[in-house]
């Protein structure tokens, strides 16, 4: 099938049950057709390929929709532990990068939601070209399917941390959301979906009443307006207090805890002043009154990325800031690095890959 044609035709790897089956009948055919597609799609089968729906409706399709999936531009397995790195080719040349982490309790997938990035914040590689543009939920979608394809394992979890803001994609986002639950597709729970957000707080307040069980993931990166504001541009718009006001609002109506992002670089953000700083900040922000909310900070050293000059705190800083924390009531982990041999943290693969052409 055609796949560049995305604009004028209907992509049909982003429609839900109900409206594939509105498709199907618009095309003339028996709505029964829609429930014969969907799930060989949602498992990586082009409608093409599935036999028994008939010349016509494949004809009519042809005419009238896509059906893509990414191309496995590069793969990396990490001989460390697992870990395997896609760089994805889209429909219009355009590349993501995936991830697929190992874990005991089931196979996780790191996947990107936009081609770059325009929240600017100063140690990530996904911005430094900006944004190019948002990505379909078929192409959220794809990016698990052949990555579960390519393994050959179920993947369980799903992580919205690659390249791109999602909150800036939002409808497409949510609707990639609605997708990915779908019992006829790949079925996996809300539970089992982290979205990572800089602190889109007008989004972040709309996403709290769709009231999907996700878990939200806040980018903090710093306990004071004026740090967060020199490597996180969004904090200009959206204050420190703002954000967290908002992540308070979003327990109350979701019931979710919201684990905080604390990227540590040496000399900016990584003092015993700075660890308890953010402790006494989340503690009276979010756990004053009664019934406080649970709170989680991941420690990331930063991962350096030559443009920006930043430099990865010591192992003793970082054990440090953990302790000063945990001493405060605020549960903190030292996030494993996994697949460093691999350059596994997302941005730098495309990066390369766009300046090696
Ligand atoms: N835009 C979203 C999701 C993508 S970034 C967000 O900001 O949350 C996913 C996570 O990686 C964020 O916490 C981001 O701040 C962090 N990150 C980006 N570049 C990094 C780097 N060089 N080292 C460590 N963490 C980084």
């Amino acid at each position: 099938m055609n796949s560049n044609d995305v604009t004028t035709k209907t992509d049909l790897l982003s429609l839900t049950p109900c409206e594939l089956e509105a498709f199907i009948v618009s095309l003339g055919e028996p709505k029964y057709r829609a429930k014969q597609l969907f799930a060989p799609m949602h498992s990586g089968v082009s409608p093409m390929d599935i036999n028994n729906i008939g010349k016509a409706l494949k004809a009519k399709l042809e005419q009238n929709a896509v059906y893509f999936l990414p191309k496995i531009r590069r793969k990396l397995v990490s001989a460390l532990d697992g870990t395997v790195k896609y760089l994805f080719e889209l429909s219009d040349g355009n590349a993501v990068e995936s991830v697929v982490m190992k874990y005991k309790h089931g196979n996780t997938i790191c996947i990107s939601s936009q081609v770059g990035c325009r929240m600017g914040c100063a140690f990530c590689a996904s911005t430094i070209g900006g944004k190019v543009r948002d990505l379909l939920p078929s192409e959220m979608l794809g990016q698990i399917i052949v990555a579960a394809n390519d393994t050959g394992e179920r993947i369980s979890n799903v992580v919205m941390m690659g390249i791109g803001e999602p909150l800036d994609n939002y409808n497409n986002v949510i609707k990639f959301l609605k997708l990915v639950n779908c019992e006829e597709g790949l079925c996996i729970g809300y539970r089992h979906i982290s979205l990572s957000t800089c602190g889109l707080v007008d989004k972040i307040d709309t996403l709290a009443r769709e009231n999907f069980p996700i878990t939200l993931s806040i980018s903090l990166h710093a306990s004071d307006n004026a740090t967060r504001s020199s490597i996180m541009p969004v904090n200009k718009k959206w204050s420190i207090e703002q954000l967290l006001a908002s992540c308070k609002n979003y327990y109350s109506a979701t019931g979710r805890r919201i684990s905080f992002e604390y990227t540590l670089i040496a000399g900016k953000n990584d003092s015993r002043e700075n660890a308890s700083a953010l402790a006494d900040l989340l503690n009276s922000h979010l756990r004053s009154g009664r019934g406080g909310m649970p709170i989680h900070v991941n420690l990331i050293p930063v991962n350096p990325v030559s443009e920006t000059g930043f430099s990865s705190s010591d192992k003793k800083a970082v054990e440090e800031f953990a302790k000063v924390l945990e001493g405060k009531g605020i549960r903190a982990t030292v996030r494993r690095r996994l697949g460093a041999d691999i350059n596994a943290s997302c941005g730098q693969l495309r990066r390369e890959d766009a300046q090696s052409d």
